[in-house]
């Protein structure tokens, strides 16, 4: 899962960011709200984390825009802007979910995961899908009676094609949804975690379709 972290504060970037990626999700970090502006456009991310008191454009005028345009993306502003008409007007503007800072991080990681499955069109917590489900807060994934622990990099590979069953998976975009910008990706990275997560949980449950990518059945 690619998510843009947008937000000028050195300290509260660094620490959101690195939370982030310990969770297992792909983090790109922009701090102004211009970036934040043109890097959406590019619709590489699945989820906005957005400071509201940024340089160059505010973001709630990044949110507007975003909105104005037709994307329909999640978008979680963070902010210390704790008004109620603060509160009010960002989620007026198009605005998922609203956290007021200091926030604690796992309440942000929850409140992540809840936009993540309701986007899904999803309203249970854990994946299931066949005999395999796997749940986002652990980590863990189970197949039949069998508790499975994944690393970060193969869950954010299970999760991506468990969030969309039966969709088709091509190398690449399964490396946007896995790798930020400043991560580097060894060519055969996918396979190797592909391999890995079908020992762990059985062959079946990625398939390869020839010429394509990978998927995961719909089952359910
Ligand atoms: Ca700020």
């Amino acid at each position: 899962m690619r998510i843009l972290l947008v937000e000028d504060d050195y300290m509260i970037g660094e620490a959101v960011s690195v939370a982030l990626k310990d969770a297992a999700y792909a983090v790109d970090w922009v701090k102004d709200g211009e970036t934040a502006g043109s890097t959406l456009e590019y619709g590489e991310h699945e989820v906005v984390l957005l400071d509201l008191g940024l340089p160059k454009r505010d973001g709630l005028e990044v949110l507007r825009r975003l909105r104005r345009a037709g994307n329909k993306i999640p978008v979680i502003v963070i902010t210390a802007r704790d008004g109620v008409e603060d509160r009010i007007a960002g989620l007026d503007s198009g605005a998922d979910d609203y956290l007021v800072k200091p926030f604690d991080i796992n309440e942000l990681l929850a409140r992540l995961r809840a936009v993540v499955r309701r986007q899904g069109g999803q309203a249970a917590p854990i994946l299931t899908n066949g005999r395999v489900s796997l749940d986002p807060a652990t980590h863990k994934a189970t197949c039949g009676d069998r508790i499975v622990i994944l690393s970060a990099r193969e869950f954010a590979l299970l999760h991506a094609l468990m969030l969309r069953p039966g969709r088709i998976f091509a190398r690449a975009e399964l490396e946007e949804h896995i790798y930020g910008w400043n991560e580097e990706v060894e060519s055969n990275a996918v396979d190797f975690l592909i391999y890995s997560v079908r020992k762990k949980l059985g062959a079946e449950t990625i398939k390869n379709v020839r010429g394509a990518g990978w998927m995961v059945e719909n089952l359910s």
